[in-house]
C-alpha cells in the first residue's frame, strides 16, 4: 500500500498532523516508536496551552491521542530506523519493514541532551534522571540537584521543590534563561537555593548517586554538595539521525524548513520540535502539524 502520508512520531506535532490529514480524508499513518504524547508525557503540568487553564502532561497526551484516533488517524508502533526519500515514493524502513508513502511529515521531536561526563553515564538511572516527572517521587524527602537553567530546569526544580526537601538548582552563568514567571516562582520557594556561575564536574556515588562536585567559574574553587539525585535539564538534541543526508540538517542538528515545513526535499516535511525555528511549545508543535498538511495537500494535488 502507499499511504498519502507517512506521519513519524506521534507527539503534539505528529498527532495534530493525523488529525488534519484524517478530516482531510487522506490516507495517513502515524509511526510511533514508544507513547503518543512525546515530551509532553515527560511535563508535569502544562498551563500555557490555550483554551485548556491547566491539565497534567499525561492527561494532555492521552486526550490528544484520543482525538486523533478518534478523528480516524492510524497509529503504528513502530521504530523507523532507516528512510530512503531518493525517490518519488518516499520508504521508510523498520529493521526489514518497509513503508511507502507519496510524502512523509518528519514530527520526531528532540530528547534530552547529556552533559557526557563519564559520572553521569555510570549513574543514569541510579540517581542520574533525565525526567523529574518521571523519576521525582523516588527522591521524597531527600536533596537533589537540578542541572540547568532554562524553562525545563525551572519547572523541574518547581516540581521538585513539593516532593524532595532541598533542591540545588546549578547554572552556568548568574541568570536564568527560563520565563521570567518561572523565576518569580523560583525566588519565592524556600528549599531551592540556586548555585549560580557554576558547571557541574562530577556526580559521585560509587552505585547510587551520593552528592556532586560543582566548579564555580568564577572563584575557580569546587563545592561539594550531598545529594541523592542529579536532574539534568540542558537543553534538547533534535531526533534527526535517520534523516541525514537525505534532508538539509541545520548545524545544531535540526532539519531545515520555514513556516510551510517544506523541507529541502520536495514531498518530505518538518513539523514540531525537529524543525529549525525559534520557539519551541506545544502550540507551536501543533501550528506546525497542521501547516504540514496543508503543504501536503498542496503538494498532492500538484502531483494530480
Ligand atoms: P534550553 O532553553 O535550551 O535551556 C538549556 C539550559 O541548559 C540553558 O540554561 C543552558 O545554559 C543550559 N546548558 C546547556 N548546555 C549546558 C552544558 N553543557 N552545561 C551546563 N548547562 C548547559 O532547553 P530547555 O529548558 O530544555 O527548553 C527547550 C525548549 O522548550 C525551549 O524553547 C523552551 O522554551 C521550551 N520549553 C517550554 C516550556 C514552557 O513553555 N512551559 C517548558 C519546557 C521547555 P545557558 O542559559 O547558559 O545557555
Amino acid at each position: 500500500m502507499t499511504y498519502d502520508i507517512m506521519i513519524i512520531g506521534a507527539g503534539p506535532a505528529g498527532l495534530t498532523a493525523g488529525i488534519y490529514a484524517a478530516r482531510a480524508g487522506l490516507n495517513a499513518v502515524i509511526f510511533e516508536k514508544a507513547f503518543a504524547g512525546g515530551q509532553v508525557t515527560k511535563t508535569d503540568l502544562i498551563e500555557n496551552y490555550p483554551g485548556v487553564a491547566s491539565i497534567t502532561g499525561i492527561d494532555f497526551a492521552l486526550q490528544m491521542q484520543a482525538h486523533a484516533e478518534e478523528a480516524g488517524a492510524k497509529i503504528m508502533t513502530v521504530d523507523i530506523d532507516r528512510v530512503d526519500f531518493s525517490g518519488g515514493i518516499k520508504k521508510v524502513f523498520a529493521e526489514n519493514e518497509m513503508y511507502e508513502g507519496k510524502t512523509v511529515i518528519l514530527a520526531m521531536g528532540a530528547q534530552p541532551r547529556k552533559l557526557d561526563l563519564e559520572s553521569e553515564l555510570r549513574l543514569a538511572g541510579k540517581g542520574v534522571s533525565y525526567c523529574a516527572t518521571c523519576d521525582g517521587a523516588f527522591f521524597r524527602g531527600k536533596d537533589v540537584a537540578v542541572i540547568g537553567g532554562g524553562d525545563t530546569a525551572a519547572e523541574d526544580a518547581l516540581y521538585l521543590s513539593n516532593i524532595v526537601n532541598k533542591v540545588y538548582m546549578v547554572h552556568r552563568r548568574d541568570a536564568l534563561r527560563a520565563e521570567q514567571y518561572l523565576a518569580d516562582r523560583i525566588n519565592k520557594t524556600g528549599n531551592i537555593e540556586m548555585v549560580w556561575n557554576a558547571t557541574l564536574s562530577e556526580i559521585t556515588g560509587e552505585n547510587l548517586v551520593d552528592g556532586i562536585r560543582v566548579l564555580n567559574k568564577i572563584s575557580g574553587e569546587t563545592r561539594a554538595i550531598p545529594v541523592s539525585g542529579t536532574f539534568i535539564a540542558v537543553g534538547m538534541v533534535p531526533e534527526s539521525e535517520i534523516v541525514k543526508g537525505q534532508v538539509d540538517i541545520d548545524d545544531a542538528g535540526y532539519v531545515v524548513a520555514g513556516e510551510t515545513c517544506a523541507t529541502s526535499v520536495p514531498g518530505v516535511f518538518a513539523a514540531g520540535d525537529i524543525r529549525s525555528k525559534k520557539l519551541r511549545q506545544i502550540v507551536t508543535a501543533t501550528a506546525d502539524g497542521a501547516a504540514a498538511v496543508a503543504a501536503v495537500e498542496e503538494y498532492l494535488n500538484k502531483l494530480g
